[in-house]
This record gives C-alpha cells, sequence and structure tokens, in this order.
C-alpha cells in the first residue's frame, strides 16, 4: 500500500508538470501563429507582386516606368511628311507614352533623350517638350520628343520614377524621310513597241536610297497612261507634265513624283556643212539622224551673191550604220571645170537622253530605244541610274553653291548642277550617280550617291535637307 501510496505521491508532481508543459506549448503555439500571421500582413504590404524568390525583386515597394507598344520597339519616323497622312509613323513630333507599375496616378516620372552614338556629327538634337510627366489614371503618362530632320539619325527616350536608378528605354526612332510615285506609261507606238515601266523599276533603285534614309511608296493612285508622241521636245515635255498633274494628284499630294515612260526626248543639234564642189553632185560627211524633225533646214549653192536651192535634196542611211544619214544634192546646171560653193544645214542626234526630271516631280524616262532593240528592255537594272539620277536632281542636287558641284561651263545654264568628284584612278573617273553622264558600265559608285566628302557630298546633302516642303505634284 505503503509502495502505492508512494508510487501516487510519485505520480502527482508528474502530472502537474505535464499540465504545465500542455499550457506552456500552448501558448507558444498561440504566440508563434500570431507571428505569423502578422508576416502575411507585412508580405502583402511590402513586397511587389514578384513571385517569392524572383531574383530581380527589390524592397521595400518600387514604382517603375514601363513603356507601352509601339514605343516598346525600334521604328521608322517619316520626319517629312505630315501627320494627317499618319499619325502614328509621320512628323518630327512623336508621342511616346508609358505607364507606371503598380498602376498609380501621382507618380512623378523623369525623361531623358538617348542619342545613338553613331549619329552623325551633324545630325542634330531631338528634344522633348516636358523633362518630366506625372502619372495619371491608370498610371499613364506620355512624353513628346521633336527629330531633327537628318536622315538616319536615331534617338530612344529613357523614362524613369524616383525609384528606378537606371531609365527605362524605348524602342528607338530612326529618322526616315518618304516620298510617293506615280508610273505614266505612253499608249503603244505605231509599230508596236509598248513603254510600260519593268517591274523592278522601283525596287532597283531601293539600294541607292536606303543609304540615305528615303523610302519610296506608290501613291494612292498610282498608275496611268498618256496618247502615244514619237518624241518630246522640251516645250512637249512641260505641256505634257502639267496636262497629267490632275490625274497624278491624290491625298499624298505634294509629296508625289510622276515617272513618265516615254518613247524619246532626245537632245537636237543643227549643223552647216560648205563645201566648194568641182562636180555637181554634193555630199555631207554622215552623221547621227534625227528622226523626229526633217533632216534638212535649207540646201544651197552660190552664183554670184546669191544663194539658190540645190535640187534631188536626199537623205540617205550609211551602209551598215542606220543611226547615221548624209544629205546629198545637186548643183543644177552645173558647168565642167568651174567651183561652185555649196552650203548645207541639218538637224542632227546631238544626244540621246536616257531621262530628264528636275525640281518639279515630273521625270522623264526614254525607254523607247532599248525597248525597240528588246522587249525586256530595259530592265530595272538599265534604268537605275538614270532614275535615280532624275530622283537626286528632283531632290535638290546638286545646288548650285555646292562646294562639289561640276564647275564644267556645260551646266551653267541648269537650275541644278551635276557631282564633280572623280576618283584617284587614271585617268580619273566619276564615283557618283549625280555625274553629268550615264554610265554604261553603270555599276558600283555609280549607281549610288556619293557619301565618303561629308559633309559636302550627295548623300550628306540628302540626309541634311528638309523635306517637308517638298512641292511637287
Ligand atoms: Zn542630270
Ligand atoms: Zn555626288
Amino acid at each position: 500500500m505503503a509502495m502505492l501510496a508512494f508510487g501516487m505521491v510519485a505520480i502527482l508532481p508528474l502530472v502537474i508538470g505535464l499540465i504545465i508543459a500542455a499550457v506552456v506549448v500552448a501558448v507558444g503555439v498561440a504566440v508563434i501563429a500570431a507571428s505569423l500571421s502578422n508576416a502575411g500582413r507585412d508580405a502583402d504590404d511590402n513586397f511587389c507582386e514578384e513571385p517569392v524568390g524572383s531574383t530581380d525583386t527589390t524592397c521595400p515597394l518600387q514604382v517603375r516606368w514601363v513603356w507601352d507598344a509601339p514605343h516598346t520597339t525600334d521604328r521608322k519616323r517619316y520626319v517629312n511628311l505630315p501627320a494627317s497622312f499618319d499619325a502614328a509613323m509621320n512628323g518630327r513630333e512623336v508621342e511616346l507614352a508609358g505607364h507606371v507599375e503598380p498602376r498609380r496616378s501621382g507618380e512623378t516620372v523623369t525623361f531623358n533623350v538617348i542619342a545613338n552614338a553613331a549619329n552623325d556629327a551633324e545630325a542634330g538634337a531631338a528634344t522633348l517638350a516636358s523633362a518630366t510627366a506625372t502619372s495619371g489614371a491608370e498610371g499613364r503618362a506620355t512624353v513628346r520628343l521633336t527629330l531633327p530632320v537628318y536622315g538616319g539619325a536615331k534617338f530612344k527616350v529613357g523614362g524613369k520614377t524616383s525609384h528606378q536608378e537606371q531609365p527605362a528605354e524605348s524602342g528607338e526612332l530612326t529618322v526616315w524621310r518618304k516620298v510617293f510615285y506615280h508610273i505614266t506609261a505612253m499608249e503603244a507606238a505605231p509599230d508596236g513597241t509598248v513603254f510600260t515601266a519593268p517591274a523592278d523599276m522601283i525596287p532597283e533603285i531601293v539600294a541607292a536610297f536606303d543609304p540615305v534614309f528615303f523610302e519610296l511608296a506608290p501613291g494612292t493612285t498610282s498608275q496611268s497612261t498618256t496618247p502615244y508622241q514619237a518624241h518630246l521636245t522640251a516645250a512637249q515635255r512641260s505641256t505634257l507634265e502639267n496636262s497629267l498633274k490632275p490625274t497624278v494628284r491624290d491625298n499624298r499630294s505634294p509629296f508625289k513624283m510622276n515617272i513618265v515612260m516615254v518613247d524619246a526626248a532626245d537632245i537636237v543639234g543643227e549643223q552647216e556643212y560648205t563645201g566648194a564642189a568641182t562636180a555637181a553632185n554634193v555630199a555631207t560627211p554622215w552623221f547621227a539622224h534625227w528622226r523626229h524633225e526633217s533632216t534638212v533646214i535649207h540646201a544651197k549653192y552660190q552664183t554670184g551673191a546669191t544663194w539658190t536651192d540645190l535640187t534631188n535634196v536626199l537623205v540617205g542611211s550609211q551602209p551598215g550604220v542606220p543611226s547615221n544619214v548624209q544629205v546629198t544634192a545637186t548643183i543644177p546646171g552645173y558647168a565642167t571645170g568651174t567651183t561652185v560653193n555649196w552650203k548645207i544645214k541639218v538637224r542632227f542626234r546631238r544626244g540621246r537622253a536616257g531621262g530628264w526630271g528636275g525640281t518639279t516631280g515630273t521625270l522623264f524616262m526614254c525607254i523607247g530605244f532599248d525597248r525597240r532593240a528588246s522587249a525586256s528592255r530595259p530592265t530595272g537594272a538599265d534604268l537605275q541610274q538614270a532614275l535615280t539620277h532624275e530622283t537626286g536632281h528632283a531632290l535638290g542636287l546638286v545646288p548650285t553653291t555646292a562646294s562639289w558641284r561640276d564647275t564644267d561651263p556645260r551646266d551653267n545654264g541648269y537650275s541644278l548642277r551635276h557631282c564633280g568628284y572623280l576618283d584617284t584612278a587614271t585617268p580619273a573617273q566619276p564615283r557618283c550617280v549625280m555625274w553629268y553622264m550615264l554610265s554604261s558600265a553603270g555599276t558600283g559608285p555609280r549607281n549610288r550617291f556619293c557619301s565618303s566628302d561629308r559633309p559636302n557630298d550627295c548623300a550628306h546633302f540628302l540626309c541634311r535637307t528638309d523635306y517637308s516642303t517638298i512641292n511637287w505634284i
């Protein structure tokens, strides 16, 4: 019994001890539970939305600037065109948009312009209308950037809140210019020759205009035809240009050029041949046939002080050289043994024009000669040099005041000049598409605007010129 009693006595403290221990454990659990519960609230208040364990999350809460599409991607900006054509792509002034995250109003966002380190020294700066903005509804804010006109200049905008050490960079904007084209084809000639443009004509000139940041796009109306004319003199080109303008004008005017595919617009020359005949029949030398007007202006012989018309005046083709002719004639009543002065004045083809163009926006491509030689000629590549050259004139090359103009007096009568740059070969060769003559071996530099004499060369002129005031068609 005593043992039992002892035993019972002995057990009692253990039971009490267990009860105390249970109470302590219960209190401890409650404290821990309360602590965990508080920790959960802290997490909700102080942690960003990234999942636990995110390596780029710093705390406490950060509000950060994020650009909205499409300002997140690199884009072209056609600075010369009116915003009314396409507000998302055109004009020097660009509105970029973004928002703060988490989205909340009243956050101050600071902006900075980030010019591309490779920008040309001439490119100029892009400017912000305001260096800061305050986020509004949904955390949104915008900033206006004004780009310079310089083709190829590239800029980003940085935006950051006070919580960000580094700004978030927008996509890069590159200054481009765009012009529109229309193609007018002559109706077929009586001999069946057709004057449609080769399908690759425009694609062939892209490689010359990409480096100077010009894009060519078809106008809203971009094709039409005009009745056949065998040849266009300067006056006829002007008349045709004006008559075509109403059909070319559209909602892309006045940024449109009209590329008119014509038979011929060659250059006529006049020459008087003279001689002292000791026989009845006289003849001029062979010369290039001018097929658009009568060849002979006059053909006369002298009797005393009087000049009288020769007879039997004929124009004959040179055997084997069909593009050449001569004039033959007879001195009527020629007396054997006498010497008779004669003079024959003719028109001849002084030059075969590949194209004509100027600042007015109408460009003539003279393709009849090639098209008669082959229905598949000229190709786009064949026309590349002439079309690039005439478009270059339409864009103002080469100004009469430019240091790199060709100073040959030949150009003195022109409103624009040609490029005078030559390479170092012997003999020196032209190295620019704005050289005054086309090259039959037209490859390489002859197909491009010269660019190695910055800023005084054709490419840099095209880059720095403000083309927002183009007034073509
Ligand atoms: Zn020219
Ligand atoms: Zn040049």
